[in-house]
């Protein structure tokens, strides 16, 4: 069927070209409301050759550029590029956001097909070097060039994006770097089938009913089934992924068994044998230094860090030097805690790793204990999305008005006016909350098209929240977990962002460690009192959550802080310790990790929530990255205390946020926007208050 799809397609693409443009939807200017995609006329067949053409089309534009016998200038070169590929930029904001939601087998093989070509139209663009000459003419001149604060922002990102592609190298230099490009693609690719391959053959296996003891029943029954899959009939296995091991290490009373597990987990990659990932380490490592030479960086961290808000390695080094030490002080005092416990019960041994989500439950227990099902009935899905919109309503003085005569790509999308408080309108938000076989887990918020200007006029934006959470019933609507709830207010975070957008340009560059500030930031206000006397009412009686119940589950915010600190922020510093290396060749992989968490001071009971042979996040996309969790997460509680200082919808406030970071963030230096806002820099004493660190 799929290859019969393809052929068809090629074949109508190569021969009838102009009968597929008349009634593909694409190559014309939609009649829909807003301009909105046409989702009830847009077949699986018009996107192939709506791809090709706009490649053409994107192409022709740069060959004007190159072509233009005057001497580039940012309008003739900077902005030209940033408003060429338009029919481009359209079918791929409506296909790629549909390969999230509408994956069926049909979209899954074009994707394989367009993915490839747009690759090499890309590279095309990348290393055209009259194109990439044009671009560093105005960029070597740009400071005699009168330019806005936006078109500097942009030409400086732009230009950097090529020093960091290699477009700039010569011809030995690109050839280089495709080689170490390729090397390193295989060698992270053989870690990551090391680190699968290794989880998949690290399991415990229990025969004895009685090594079960103090494991809840829907655990042991999970370790029947995993037991039953490998032909272990009668037996139970325990294996190392987090689903399985983490509730084995909260409740299985025997610490032989708890060690043997967490053993297990903690050497994946350094057993020296077929998939162990130490040689690997230092191969891709020192690829990684050769490349970031080549480009004329220090190391792999100066870098990756050149794009983000951070800026230097010395700036993240400072950073998480500060979370540390209270951090550890927090993991040490629950250390005490523990051994408390095991002496109480007459134990007779020192709190060693694998035991630490057994006395942390216990302690949990004691004083944390809250009910998951006692909260779920104050949060219909519906409440909770209104509840949204009334935050918005009163921070920003923004309403939200359903349309129904917008096309959608499914029955269950609905779509939203977002007009501001003088009427006009801003954006239009695309909501899609269920799960289907199509579509990919999580939830993110994402948009079929961006803000920009065109003519002096703004283009308005069409922003989607999308989630997957329960469906409802005929007896009872959606109720979301806590979880859920923020989920919900972080991706709303989200689409805001994108809805308030005021770029003149198409393009912006946010950078990877302050891109989730607009999102975090409203996870503050889920929680607070005074804003779930607004929305979190049970669906029931219509009652109002009550204030014992917010108070527990305020309290329950403080549980474990001190260790899920500690073990985060020592993977953060390995990660760093890696990417600063100047000759990993010559390390000895578990001497170096050894040694970096020694200078740290970390504490024996508790490991790196990755360590170097499994940390896999720093292959593939967190490379001198990982810290960037905590980054956005003192933003966000900085930037909420701005809030709490004065009051929790404080109008000025919040015009503020609106008008210097959600507005901008994308077109100006993000720690220049911050400061804007907050007049000064971030402080991590909100964050270390909201963890129960101070
Ligand atoms: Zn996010």
């Amino acid at each position: 069927m799929s290859l019969t799809l393809s052929v068809l397609i090629a074949l109508l693409t190569a021969f009838c070209g102009s009968l597929v443009a008349q009634d593909n939807p694409f190559f014309s200017t939609p009649t829909t409301p807003y301009q909105t995609p046409p989702f009830d006329r847009i077949k699986i067949e018009h996107y192939l050759p709506a791809f090709q053409e706009g490649m053409r089309l994107h192409k022709a534009e740069i060959d004007v550029i190159v072509q233009n016998p005057n001497p580039a200038t940012f309008d003739n070169t900077i902005a030209a590029y940033d408003r060429s590929g338009q029919m481009l930029t359209n079918v791929a904001g409506v296909f790629f956001s549909l390969m999230s939601t509408m994956a069926d087998s049909q979209r899954q093989e074009l994707a394989g097909q367009i993915t490839p070509l747009l690759t090499a139209h890309n590279d095309d663009i990348k290393f055209n070097e009259k194109f990439v000459a044009r671009v560093k003419s105005v960029y070597d001149r740009r400071t005699s060039m009168k330019l806005t604060t936006e078109q500097l922002y942009l030409l400086e990102n732009m230009y950097r994006g090529f020093v960091h592609d290699g477009s700039l190298l010569d011809e030995a230099q690109k050839g280089r770097l495709r080689e170490i490009n390729r090397d390193h693609a295989m060698l992270t690719l053989k870690f990551r089938e090391n680190v699968l391959t290794e989880t998949n053959n690290s399991y415990i296996v229990i025969d004895n009913q009685a090594d079960l003891a103090g494991l809840p029943a829907n655990i042991v029954a999970l370790g029947a089934e995993a037991a039953e899959e490998m032909h272990l009939t009668g037996k139970w296995v325990f294996t190392t992924q987090k689903p399985s091991m983490i509730p084995f290490l909260q409740y299985a009373a025997s610490r032989p068994l708890r060690q043997a597990l967490y053993t297990a987990y903690f050497m994946r990659g350094d057993r020296d044998n077929d998939h162990d990932n130490k040689a690997i380490l230092q191969k891709i490592f020192t690829l990684r230094e050769e490349r970031a030479r080549l480009l004329g960086f220090a190391t792999p961290a100066s870098f990756t860090l050149d794009e983000r808000m951070a800026k230097t390695p010395e700036a993240v080094d400072q950073f998480l030097r500060r979370v540390w030490t209270p951090a550890l002080n927090r993991a040490k005092t629950e250390v005490s805690d523990m051994q408390a416990i095991i002496d109480a019960e007459k134990g007779g041994f020192k709190l060693a790793s694998w035991d630490w989500w057994y006395y942390a439950e216990k302690l949990r227990h004691a004083k944390y204990d809250l009910d998951d099902s006692e909260l779920r009935p104050y949060f219909t899905l519906d409440n909770v999305r209104k509840g949204a919109f009334t935050l918005a309503q009163k921070l920003y003085g923004i309403t939200f008005a359903e349309r129904s005569d917008i096309p959608v790509y499914h029955p269950e999308v609905k779509v939203y006016e977002v007009k501001d408080s003088d009427g006009h309108l801003l954006g239009l938000l695309y909501t899609d909350f269920f799960p289907r076989a199509s579509k990919r887990n999580g939830a993110w918020s994402g948009s079929f098209r961006d803000a920009y200007y065109k003519d002096g006029r703004r283009v308005i934006p069409f922003a989607t929240l999308v989630c997957n959470f329960t469906k409802p019933t005929a007896g009872a609507p959606s109720l979301l977990s806590i979880e859920e709830v923020q989920t919900l207010f972080h991706e709303f975070g989200h689409a805001l962002n994108s809805i308030f957008a005021n770029n003149t340009y198409h393009t912006g560059f946010v950078p990877q460690d302050a891109v989730e500030l607009p999102s975090q930031i409203m996870e503050n206000w889920a929680l607070e009192p005074d804003m779930l006397k607004l929305y979190a009412r049970h669906y029931q009686t219509g009652a109002v959550i009550p204030t014992t119940l917010v108070d527990k589950l305020k309290n329950s915010n403080m549980f474990n802080q001190g260790f899920d600190a500690v073990e985060y922020l020592a993977a953060c510093f390995l990660d760093m310790a890696w990417h600063t290396l100047d000759k990993a060749v010559d390390v000895n992989v578990t001497q170096f990790e050894q040694n970096t968490l020694t200078s740290i001071g970390l504490i024996p009971e508790i490991l790196p929530r990755y360590r170097s042979t499994y940390f896999t996040h720093i292959h593939g996309g967190y490379e001198a990255g990982y810290y960037s969790y905590y980054w956005a997460e003192v933003l966000d509680a900085d930037a909420f205390a701005a809030f709490k200082d004065t009051s929790l919808f404080d109008k000025k406030t919040a015009t503020s946020f609106r008008k210097n970071i959600l507005e901008k963030l994308g077109t100006e230096d993000a720690m220049t926007l911050y400061k804007r806002f907050r007049g000064r820099e971030p402080q991590v004493e909100p964050f270390l208050k909201r963890h129960g660190l101070m």
